[in-house]
């Protein structure tokens, strides 16, 4: 197989699509696969209940909040969020921290009054602003921050106390690559296509009490009370997608949970981060240190062209997908918990045989 960096759709654990092909034609003797079956029936429903339950078990979801499968991606919950939140006299706060949190601002844009809370634009969106730096209004309806920017490569080490503010995350980018503390958040959202499953479920999981009338008219499908009350069954969900998460859950349960999964997270970025910091400034890191991502490590080379021969020649090579997004240049290696350690070791391997080649 390839060594597969790919930012999103990403690498999925092997043993899943295995387990995905021996199943796909016959569910476990049902006499059809199981992406033939009603999404009302015990068996599918099983399924469903079974992977609301590991994403509980594993992220520690408290009881007062919802698990909720959604379709249209967490493009869409840029939408919902304030469509769902915002209220009369309230402001939907933001932190500007790169490419995706942009396009969350855009959208809140749509429905009502925003505010920027704190921004790194200035530092070209290389750095997540300090707690210190956040200023969140007395009458914001939420706080959006985007967990990790998949594009430049930075991540929150640390999540802000709002206070009563609710928190709202994006963490499409780094759901379940580390243990942790649900209830400082009143909404997380993740598109399920890089660390829980292939693209097609949005995954939300939203404190009860956020869960109200909307006051603005909102299509039924886009509330998130249709969904809490049919327990993601108000019509036809995902089921493919659905059944492969639950897959992926099982994997990471297997794995020790999101505590064993960030070790071994920790491990492969710093395999990268330390090739780059002992390259003499042949790799330079893009993201500032205390800001870099174990997600998405982005880096440069002394030139453009350079950059082009590292990606021609790491192709060559069998690695994939180390492309810099289109908007930020560069290289990217996107390195989610369903990449092997093997593959990180391997690029290393490349990147210090790149720089004796052409340092
Ligand atoms: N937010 C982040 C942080 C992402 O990385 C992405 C996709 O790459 C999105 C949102 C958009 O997700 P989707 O394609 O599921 O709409």
């Amino acid at each position: 197989r390839a060594f597969n960096f790919n930012a999103g759709p990403a690498a999925l654990p092997l043993e899943v699509l295995e387990q995905a092909q021996e199943q796909f034609v016959e569910y476990k003797g049902a006499g059809m696969s199981l992406m033939e079956m009603s999404h009302r029936g015990a068996i599918y429903e099983g399924v469903h209940q079974e992977a609301e339950q590991l994403l509980r078990e594993l992220m520690g979801i408290p009881d007062n909040y919802k698990v909720l499968f959604l379709q249209g991606g967490a493009s869409t919950q840029f939408a919902m969020v304030p469509m769902n939140l915002l209220q009369p006299g309230k402001v939907a706060s933001y932190v500007a921290t790169g490419s995706w949190a942009a396009k969350a601002i855009s959208e809140a844009k749509l429905f009502g009054e925003t505010q920027i809370a704190a921004s790194s634009e200035a530092d070209k969106f290389m750095r997540i602003p300090s707690a210190s730096e956040l200023n969140v209004p007395a009458e914001a309806a939420y706080l959006h921050l985007t967990s990790n920017e998949t594009i430049e490569g930075t991540q929150w080490a640390e999540y802000p106390d709002t206070g009563l503010v609710p928190l709202v995350g994006d963490m499409s980018s780094d759901i379940l690559c580390r243990p942790l503390n649900v209830s400082q958040f009143g909404l997380i959202y993740a598109g399920a296509q890089k660390n829980l499953g292939p693209s097609g479920v949005t995954i939300a999981v939203i404190r009860e009490d956020l869960i109200g009338t909307p006051s603005m008219p909102v299509p039924t499908m886009l509330r998130y009370s249709t969904h809490a009350k049919n327990d993601s069954l108000y019509n036809t969900p995902p089921t493919f997608a659905i059944y492969m998460t639950n897959l992926v859950l099982n994997w990471v349960k297997a794995q020790g949970g999101t505590a064993a999964v960030e070790k071994i997270n920790l491990e492969k970025a710093s395999l990268l981060y330390d090739t780059i910091d002992a390259s003499n400034g042949f790799f330079r890191g893009c993201a500032q240190e205390g800001s870099r991502s174990i997600m998405n490590v982005t880096f440069r080379l002394p030139s453009e062209e350079l950059e082009k021969l590292f990606v021609k020649e790491s192709e060559a090579e069998g690695f994939v997908g180390l492309k810099g997004h289109r908007s930020v240049g560069g290289l990217r290696a996107s390195i989610y918990n369903a990449v092997p350690r093997s593959s990180v070791q391997a690029l290393a391997g490349f990147m210090n045989e790149f720089q004796r080649r052409h340092g």
